[in-house]
């Protein structure tokens, strides 16, 4: 007898479940139908079935197929947003950079001019070397035109040997 009432008792819970979830369907359902209704045009504001993304000087916008016409047609999968977004933040952080190295660039006859002011001082690599805290085999490099310095050397060069090794751009 109980066991008859559990049973039916487990019945109805599996219908009511079925039920609850054939109603949470039909739910979900509607929703996806009002929110395509509900899509409006960001031009001229009309409410339409479906937009289009097109793209007006670089902004995109989710349009009717009216106004559609003003840009250009944004194929979604094209560019990610964050691919975007990634390649503008390097733009930004480059350009600065750059601006700052084009001023001024090593000159091409850099081993010359370094080689030539130090035996006009009357230095050896290695004073010269001691000098700028380097070590000798990189001013042999230097001179020998092996190595080009990097802007910091550049400079501790320029300091010590009293010459310009960069050209304004
Ligand atoms: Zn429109």
């Amino acid at each position: 007898m109980e066991d008859r009432w559990r049973e039916s008792c487990y019945r109805d819970k599996q219908a009511l479940k079925q039920e609850r979830k054939e109603y949470d369907e039909s739910k979900a359902e509607k929703n996806t139908e009002e929110g395509i209704k509900m899509a409006t045009c960001e031009i001229c504001g009309k409410t339409v079935n479906r937009t289009k993304k097109i793209k007006i000087d670089r902004v995109v916008l989710e349009v009717c197929d009216q106004c559609a016409v003003y840009g250009e047609p944004v194929e979604e999968t094209a560019m990610p947003t964050s691919t975007a977004v990634r390649t503008q933040r390097i733009f930004s952080q480059k350009k600065p950079e750059k601006a700052i190295k084009e001023e001024y660039v090593l000159v091409d006859d850099y081993p010359d001019r370094v080689r030539k002011a130090r035996q006009h001082l009357g230095l050896e690599q290695k004073d010269l070397a001691k000098m700028i805290n380097e070590k000798q085999s990189v001013i042999s490099k230097i001179e020998s035109g092996g190595f080009q310095p990097d802007d910091a050397l550049v400079k501790k060069l320029e300091k010590a040997l009293k010459i310009s090794l960069r050209d304004k751009v």
